[in-house]
């Protein structure tokens, strides 16, 4: 407030050395010096176990258009329980949630009552030496950008308006605290937008930035410091020496964003602002050392939330891909990871984290400021906001001061940067230095920044390795553990193990021997089963035998009670015989005494009865002779007449027999002329046939001989025509010939009959010219001349065409020639080829003549051969008929002769019979008077016996 603008730029000129480039550098010079001092100074916070993200909540009142429309308030603030409460009634839809922050600022609250509140302690913490870090986040209009910046800055006549944000009023604290310590300071602050992850450099001077511009846009870039920091590189650094310099910078910045505002759709609501003050101040020790305390503040006023992209927000309204705010959604990634303490945080991914990298989850000290909007129409957008900004409060960061400085140290390393400056100035002045084409200076720094990036990607893989391993170990360590366990249970189960294996085996071998005398068992069982069976059968066997024995014994008990029965029978049977036996004998007895009474009394009547019978027999053998005698003659007589009827029999088969063989005769002479005239009879036909044959065999051949001769004849007449067409030819070409001559007899008449005409011309002329030769000599002259010419001419085309039309002529004749000529060869050919097909038909004719001939000659061949065999025939029959003729006549003899000897047979049979019947006559006769004597002794002799014998004779 009080310095001058003169000391202001000494001021800034003495710092000009702390260009954005060589921050880092120096930076790490410090903290490498400051390394050493870590033991003098114990700037070991009691907050060692990380402290929360503090949280605040800031409210807005209603804006008049609102209050106007009368939108209703969802929103209610507890500034002192820190609560806020979202009540919202819709027919179907309750809301009511409430939020704790650590601290809450309703409609009412005013800038600074947030600044003393909020602010203030976290400025003072930047003094001792903090890097302190205050975000604005929420919804586009809820007053991110009044709570950092403030509103309308109307008032400067010193006092400070009442509505100054966030940063004026730091800067102010800044100072004043720095004023009432006559400290040594120095302060300096940079303003940048981050609009679609581009930086820029609000506080940059317009012509240097048009420069800028014009030297291919140099885009401001974000650089590694190597110790995972981040600078950016380029940016212009405003040293601030009074509080009132702040608002001239705002301005600047704010307007420079406010004219992009114009430019570009809304880009405040899509980019994120960075304003952030550095100070520097000097300490002494009390060993009079000098040090350098460095602290920084960085107020960040957000892009607006609702540029998150959300699903279902927004209406639905398709968004643009560049709509899609990357850093503001990495910041949510980043703050979720840092939530929930997943393993890797993506700072990375945009560059507002990789900026604030040290804010979320680092050693600085952060602050939140949530701001809202109470409208009904910014409910949803609100929730969401609570829900991030209540999220964020678990957030926990480990806040260490930064290291100090000494001040001999800060100089050194200002003088040696001083030095190098004045090198590079010098080589750029004198252009003798190394230079190095922007593009590769750039793809050098690209390449860095890649390596670094690596790098600390690799860091962190390494820190991820690091803490696998390390779970690794405990796991190791666990297993370890566990496998010890294992090991002794191992050890005890195997020990059981063994002991029951014992067990197992004892049981196996039990078991065998139970299986063993099992067997046995089973064995002698089945033996038993076996013997019972065969007893079983031998029973049924045994019961078979004994039913039958008893059947046996029952059957011989009948047949003994039959056999019994048969013997009673039987005796009773023997009884009645003996009975019978003695009655009938007894019966015999009296019987044949009485017989023997009875015989003898017979006998003495046959006595009796044979005495008669002797007397009659005697007449009777008399009668007997008699009548033999009488049957002797009679069967003489009948021998005799039986003797002529086989004589007359004899001679009737004679006369029959000779009838009978003239008849065979008759019969076989009679065939054999009827098969002789049947023979000649075929004979006659056959030869008719051969006849017949020989004539068409004769026929065909004078038909053969007769078309032959036609044919000789056709051929004869086409010779006659060819010689006639050939003379014809001959005489034409002898005409022409004639006719050529005529020509040329004419041409030769012709041109002598020209030759003497002009002779006769001439002469002619050469009388007229002599004759007028007088007159008109030279007239007549030259006429005659040309008349002579004109004669001489018409001669010569006269010549001329006799000789075309004669040498036409000639080619005519020519022609015709050739023409005969080829006719002629053409005729003959003709004539040749018939004559060839002429012969060819003879041929033909004559093959076909011999065939029929052959067939000619096979059929006579046959007839006489058939005739032949006729004659055979004939033979034959007539021979079989001869052998025929004799085997009857042969018969016919033996009959005859047979019936011959039977006659004799019969007369010598009959002789024979006579004699026998002679003497069988004089037997009987004999015998008969022999008995007729013993008849006559037997009445005399009265034995029985004898008469029995005598009765046998017969
Ligand atoms: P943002 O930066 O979040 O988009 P602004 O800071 O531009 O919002 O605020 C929008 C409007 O609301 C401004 O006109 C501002 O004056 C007004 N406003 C915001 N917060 C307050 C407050 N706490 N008291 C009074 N007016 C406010
Ligand atoms: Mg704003």
């Amino acid at each position: 407030m009080m310095d001058s603008s003169q000391s202001q730029q000494q001021r800034r000129m003495g710092l000009v050395s702390l260009s954005p480039s060589q921050t880092p550098r120096s930076t790490e010079k410090n903290t490498r010096d400051l390394r050493q001092m870590e033991g003098n100074f114990n700037n070991k916070h009691d907050k060692d176990k990380g402290v929360n993200v503090q949280v605040l909540l800031r409210c807005r009142p209603l804006s008049e258009e609102e209050i106007r429309v009368h939108t209703p308030v969802v929103i209610s603030c507890n500034e002192n329980r820190r609560e806020v409460s979202a009540v919202q009634n819709i027919a179907n839809k309750q809301i009511d949630r409430t939020f704790a922050f650590d601290k809450v600022f309703g409609p009412a609250s005013q800038q600074n009552e947030l600044f003393e509140q909020a602010v203030s302690p976290i400025v003072n913490e930047v003094l001792e030496g903090y890097n302190c870090t205050i975000f604005a986040y929420g919804q586009t209009g809820t007053g991110k950008t009044y709570t950092m910046e403030g509103g309308g800055r109307k008032s400067k006549n010193g006092e400070f308006p009442s509505d100054a944000g966030v940063i004026p009023r730091a800067v102010r604290q800044i100072f004043d605290v720095l004023e009432a310590q006559c400290a040594e300071y120095n302060m300096k602050v940079t303003f940048l937008e981050l609009y679609n992850e581009e930086i820029t450099d609000l506080l940059a001077l317009e012509e240097t930035s048009k420069f800028i511009d014009d030297k291919s846009k140099k885009p401001i870039a974000l650089m590694e410091d190597g110790k995972g920091g981040v600078f950016v590189r380029g940016l212009e650094e405003e040293i601030v020496t009074t509080a009132n310099e702040i608002y001239k910078i705002l301005d600047k910045g704010s307007a420079k964003r406010r004219t992009a505002e114009t430019l570009l759709n809304k880009q405040s609501s899509r980019s994120h602002s960075i304003f952030s003050i550095t100070i520097h101040i000097k300490e002494c020790t009390p060993e009079g050392e000098e040090l350098i305390k460095c602290g920084k503040l960085n107020l960040v006023d957000l892009a607006g939330s609702e540029n998150i992209s959300r699903s279902g927000a927004r209406e639905g309204r398709a968004r643009e891909a560049g709509e899609i705010n990357k850093s503001l959604l990495t910041l949510g990634r980043v703050i979720n990871a840092l939530v929930e303490h997943s393993g890797h945080v993506p700072y990375r991914d945009s560059k507002l984290t990789r900026l604030l990298r040290d804010s979320l989850g680092g050693k600085t000290k952060t602050c939140i400021i949530a701001t809202i909007s109470p409208s009904i129409h910014c409910l949803e957008e609100t929730l969401s906001t609570l829900d991030y900004a209540h999220r964020a409060k678990n957030i926990k960061n480990k806040p260490e001061v930064n290291q100090k400085m000494m001040k001999s140290t800060m100089i050194k390393d200002l003088y040696s940067e001083i030095d190098r400056l004045k090198q590079e100035v010098y080589a750029a002045r004198e252009k003798n230095g190394i230079y190095i084409p922007r593009d590769r200076y750039l793809q050098e720094e690209a390449e860095k920044k890649a390596m670094a990036e690596k790098i600390e990607r690799m860091e962190m893989d390494s820190e991820s390795k690091e803490k696998q391993v390390i779970g690794l170990q405990e796991l190791y360590t666990t297993q370890q553990v566990l496998t010890t366990e294992l090991s002794d249970k191992l050890d005890k189960t195997q020990k059981k193990l063994e002991n029951t294996e014992h067990a197992l085996y004892d049981l196996e071998e039990r078991y065998k021997q139970a299986n063993s005398t099992i067997k046995e068992k089973e064995f002698l069982i089945s033996n038993l089963l076996k013997s019972e069976k065969a007893l079983i059968e031998r029973a049924f066997e045994l019961r078979s035998e004994l039913e039958n024995a008893a059947c046996d014994v029952a059957g011989l008990f009948t047949k003994i009670e039959r056999k019994d029965r048969i013997e009673d029978g039987n005796r009773t049977l023997v009884q009645n015989f003996q009975s019978s036996l003695t009655q009938q004998l007894e019966t015999l007895h009296k019987t044949v005494s009485t017989s023997v009474m009875q015989q003898e009394q017979q006998l003495k009547e046959m006595e009796e009865d044979m005495q008669s019978f002797v007397s009659t027999k005697g007449e009777a053998t008399e009668e007997l002779r008699g009548r033999v005698e009488k049957l002797k003659t009679l069967y003489r007589s009948g021998i005799k007449s039986l003797d002529d009827l086989a004589g007359e029999l004899d001679e009737n088969s004679q006369t029959t027999f000779g009838h009978l063989n003239s008849e065979v005769s008759k019969h076989s002479s009679a065939l054999q002329d009827l098969l002789k005239g049947i023979a000649s009879e075929a004979d006659v036909i056959l030869n008719e046939l051969q006849g017949g044959l020989s004539h068409q065999g004769e026929k065909m051949a004078a038909y053969a001989q007769q078309q032959r001769e036609g044919h000789s004849r056709a051929v004869e007449t086409t010779r006659s025509i060819s010689k006639i067409t050939m003379n014809f030819f001959k005489t034409l070409d002898i005409h022409a010939s004639k006719l050529s001559e005529i020509v040329d007899d004419a041409q030769t008449v012709h041109d002598q009959k020209l030759c003497e005409l002009e002779k006769k011309y001439e002469e002619c002329a050469a009388n007229e010219e002599k004759q007028l030769l007088a007159k008109v000599s030279e007239l007549l002259a030259s006429s005659s001349a040309r008349k002579k010419k004109l004669v001489q001419t018409a001669v010569d085309s006269l010549r001329e065409s006799a000789t075309s039309r004669t040498s036409k002529l000639q080619q005519e004749m020519s022609t015709m020639h050739d023409f005969t000529y080829s006719v002629k060869d053409e005729w003959t050919t003709y004539v040749e080829k018939t004559e060839t097909h002429y012969n060819e038909d003879i041929a033909a004719v004559e093959s076909g003549k011999n065939g029929l001939e052959e067939g000619l000659k096979q059929c006579i061949m046959k007839t006489r051969m058939s005739a032949q065999q006729w004659r055979d025939a004939q033979e034959s029959l007539l021979s079989l008929e001869k052998g025929n003729v004799a085997s009857v006549e042969s018969i016919v003899n033996d009959g005859l002769e047979a019936s011959q000897m039977l006659r004799t047979r019969l007369s010598t049979a009959a002789s024979a019979a006579l004699g026998d019947l002679d003497v069988a006559n004089t037997s009987l006769l004999s015998a008969i008077d022999r008995k007729y004597k013993l008849t006559q002794l037997l009445q005399f002799y009265p034995v029985p016996h004898l008469n029995e014998t005598l009765l046998q004779i017969p």
